[in-house]
């Protein structure tokens, strides 16, 4: 049977975290899953224990660490297969004794491999949302022609897939949801740590302030995107290519509880919501024993002890990256490139002390509006290279506009 059997791209991270975790709790109920392969990139410590742990058969370190790693843990008697870099990740998206693949690295590194377990009919959790807002298209198709499954593990997409009938779920690309009475999605967004707080405290925010997130915990990437809401722009373009929407038909509601994860509207006036602690444990479980459930060890929800609970309209002026996102979805595959490739540059550089939180936006708005770029917005890649050009070149504008500032 390899319904049990798991593959985690990106183990050392927070996602990945949370997958262990899960599998923990099933182990100590007695329900066995064998992790066929774990990855890591610069946390190699956390990595070679968690091989000391789970041992897998294979792991995927950066390539110029295969050797020591290898080393490293034959000398500790773990007999496992050490693969490098991208094509190591590639290998382990496409190896047929995977099973099912989490896809939890961060950023465009999580493109090529996601792109290969989807092209090889795998059953892949996505997390990586980065990789269908580079190439929303060309997943999705693959994954139709290549029979591939993806099962959103963000959580918001994860609540709107619970909520959408199930012949929707079984095949959201060639459905038309108007057929089912979809009206719209409702994307809830905790607002991050800057929801009470003025545009100028946003502007003299520390590092350590934005990534500090008040109710998720998460790698330091999406904690930046979510304090600047670049992240629910991520998720809109994410949902587009999901559930085969246009960015009309989402709507997103700023909820500060994280306790609704998303909403499906229907034509009739109902409107499904999936609600749950604030905890990626739910998501990735649902994800995992899709169609069935299983135990996960998150807490129970307490609906006397939340009380109350709140939705908000977004501030687009100090949130200035939602319309960005909606502007880029509109204008099509090229300009979602541009904004996930300027906006990754930009995190970096906030994290490394170089611009302000408030800089992220206005920076990428700069690159959205520039005319070189500007020709290739809404070209439609139709190959992975093609897409990893384009993004270099907007990567290479966004460091010459941080320069120049
Ligand atoms: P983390 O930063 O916590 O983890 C990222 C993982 O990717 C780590 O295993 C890291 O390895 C690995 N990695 C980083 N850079 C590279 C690279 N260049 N090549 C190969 N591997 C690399 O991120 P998260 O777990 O928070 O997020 C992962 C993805 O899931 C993101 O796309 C995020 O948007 C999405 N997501 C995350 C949520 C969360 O709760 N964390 C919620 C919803 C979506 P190492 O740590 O060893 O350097
Ligand atoms: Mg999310």
């Amino acid at each position: 049977m390899t319904t049990n059997i798991i593959t985690i791209l990106g183990a050392t991270g927070s996602i990945g975290s949370s997958t262990l975790d899960i599998i923990r709790h099933q182990s100590r109920l007695g329900h066995q899953w064998q992790i066929h392969a774990l990855s890591g990139f610069s946390q190699l410590d956390k990595l070679f224990e968690l091989c000391a742990e789970f041992h897998p058969n294979r792991v995927c370190v950066p390539s110029d660490k295969v050797d020591k790693f290898a080393h490293h843990l034959s000398s500790s008697g773990l007999d496992i297969d050490v693969v490098g870099g991208q094509a190591g990740l590639m290998d382990l998206a496409s190896d047929e004794k995977s099973g099912k693949i989490i896809a939890g690295i961060v950023g465009s590194a999580g493109l090529r491999s996601t792109l290969t377990a989807v092209k090889a009919g795998k059953t892949v959790l996505l997390a990586n949302k980065e990789s269908l807002v580079m190439a929303g298209d060309l997943v999705m198709q693959t994954a139709r022609t290549q029979k591939a499954t993806i099962l959103p593990i963000d959580s918001e997409h994860n609540a709107i897939f619970q909520c959408l009938p199930q012949a929707v779920q079984m095949d959201n690309v060639v459905i038309h949801q108007t057929d089912f009475g979809i009206k719209q999605l409702w994307l809830t967004a905790s607002g991050g740590g800057f929801l009470y707080k003025s545009y100028v405290d946003m502007q003299n925010a520390t590092v350590a302030q934005a990534v500090k997130h008040p109710n998720w915990n998460m790698g330091q990437k999406i904690s930046i995107d979510s304090a600047t809401m670049m992240n629910k722009g991520l998720e809109l373009i994410e949902a587009c290519h999901l559930f085969n929407l246009d960015e009309s038909q989402i709507q997103i509601a700023i909820h500060p509880q994280s306790i609704v994860h998303s909403m499906v509207e229907y034509i009739d006036g109902s409107v499904l919501a999936q609600l749950g602690e604030p905890d990626m444990k739910t998501p990735i479980a649902h994800a995992l024993a899709y169609p069935k459930r299983m135990s996960n060890g998150v807490k129970p929800l307490n609906l006397f002890e939340i009380g109350a609970l709140e939705f908000i309209c977004p501030d687009k002026d100090k949130f200035k990256a939602l319309d960005l996102a909606r502007a880029a979805a509109k204008a099509g595959n090229g300009a979602c490139i541009a904004l996930n490739a300027s906006n990754e540059i930009l995190v970096s550089a906030f994290l490394n002390h170089q611009i302000r939180l408030t800089d992220i936006a206005d920076m990428v708005e700069k690159v959205l509006n520039d005319g070189e770029l500007h020709t290739h917005f809404n070209t439609n890649f139709h190959n992975i290279d093609d897409i990893l050009l384009f993004d270099e070149r907007v990567r290479a504008k966004t460091h010459i506009y941080l320069k120049a500032m």
